[in-house]
């Protein structure tokens, strides 16, 4: 369910859908209902539910997901009526994250994430995912899907308490090991080293361009989400001056609140930056919506307010009237392509441009 128009629905779902090729799934095929709001029992309208479940049979599918985030009882009906595991958007998305994290950080941040989405869901999920994946264990893997990795069977059939229990001790954990990012990080500041954060809507392509910018040898994947744990590398000014670089979150339309909760410590590293480089995909359908959907999260963790580099990237693949048009929409923004390294030098020269000068050091000198 989005509040704009049919196209903003179908980009919104092709996104859901690369999404879930993301995380494994086979997408099978699309639906989309207007309404002027979700109906309390199914999410979708009562007819809708009929035309999904003949969807259901005649494909074959043995998922639905829905692209928004359904109220636990939602969800309990629409497996009910179409007998088949129904997603939603948030824990596609929860999914993912749980599938790149790699940092103990990151683990840690996801799972709590996936624990907070659980709790109030627990007697729905409990009662037809036990049946239906004969509780085989945890981290499922190729076998169970979509939607039910991380914390899922076994600990369905724990109770609340040892939920809540859990959630209370990886929040220690978490606090933890933010005061050790805290400490490296004042010990950066302190050797007065500044800082750069690439952000930038999910596939925009800030690993290619940190990859340019470093040599970094950082993994580029064509999936969202490459990129989950944050990446550091040192970079060298013209001038000699040494910088540091960071590849953040990628982000995405609503991005599950859940997350931005766990993740926000890692997020806030962004606030530190002296520079955001904010990159953009040339050749979405929507770069405008996708820049929105960056600053939103941005604000979230008080990152709105630092300098910004907006950098069009993909000019290799993105067609000229869209070029143009963004050229007349952000002026001062650098276009590029970490691909064929076109406009690098101009955007290494605005990012040394906008770096803090550094203290003059003054030495006295004892005849
Ligand atoms: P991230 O999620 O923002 O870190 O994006 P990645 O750097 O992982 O890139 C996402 C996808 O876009 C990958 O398939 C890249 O190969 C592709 N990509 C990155 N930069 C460019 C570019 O300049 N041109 C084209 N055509 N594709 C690019």
């Amino acid at each position: 369910w989005t509040e704009g128009t049919i196209a903003d629905a179908e980009n919104s779902l092709a996104e859901l859908a690369a999404l879930a090729e993301t995380a494994g799934s086979q997408v099978l095929e699309g639906l989309i209902q207007r309404r002027t709001r979700p109906d309390p029992a199914t999410y979708i309208g009562r007819g809708k539910v009929d035309d999904l479940g003949a969807v259901v049979l005649s494909t074959g599918a043995d998922t639905v997901i829905c692209d928004g985030e359904l109220s636990p009882s939602q969800l309990r009906n629409l497996e009910q009526r179409t007998k088949v595991k129904v997603v939603d958007r948030t824990a596609l998305i929860l999914d993912i994250f749980a599938q790149h994290a790699k940092s103990k950080e990151g683990k840690a941040q996801v799972e709590l994430a996936q624990l907070q989405y659980l709790l109030p869901r627990l007697r729905g999920w409990g009662e037809t995912l036990s049946r239906q994946t004969g509780g085989s264990g945890r981290g499922g893997g190729a076998g169970g899907g979509v939607g039910v990795r991380g914390p899922g069977e076994t600990k369905l059939e724990t109770d609340r308490r040892r939920i809540r229990h859990r959630i209370s001790r990886l929040r220690r954990e978490i606090k933890n090991m933010r005061t050790v990012r805290v400490t490296k990080r004042a010990r950066r500041t302190r050797n007065s080293v500044p800082a750069v954060a690439i952000a930038g809507y999910t596939n925009a392509g800030k690993s290619s361009l940190l990859n340019r910018l470093t040599d970094a040898g950082v993994l580029v994947e064509n999936a969202l989400f490459a990129t989950l744990d944050p990446t550091t590398r040192k970079a060298t000014a013209s001038d000699g001056r040494v910088y540091t670089l960071s590849d953040t979150v990628g982000f995405v339309r609503h991005l599950p609140h859940q997350i931005v909760e766990a993740f926000r410590s890692t997020l806030e590293e962004v606030a530190e930056a002296d520079l955001v480089v904010h990159v953009v995909d040339g050749t979405h359908p929507d770069p405008e919506e996708q820049v929105r959907a960056v600053h939103e999260v941005l604000a979230e963790v008080s990152a709105d307010r630092l300098p910004e580099l907006l950098v069009v990237n993909k000019t290799d693949a993105a067609d000229e009237d869209t070029l143009l048009r963004l050229k007349r929409l952000w002026p001062d923004a650098i276009f590029v392509s970490a691909y064929s390294g076109r406009g690098m030098d101009e955007l290494r020269a605005a990012i040394e441009d906008r770096l803090p000068q550094p203290a003059v050091e003054v030495r006295a000198v004892v005849p």
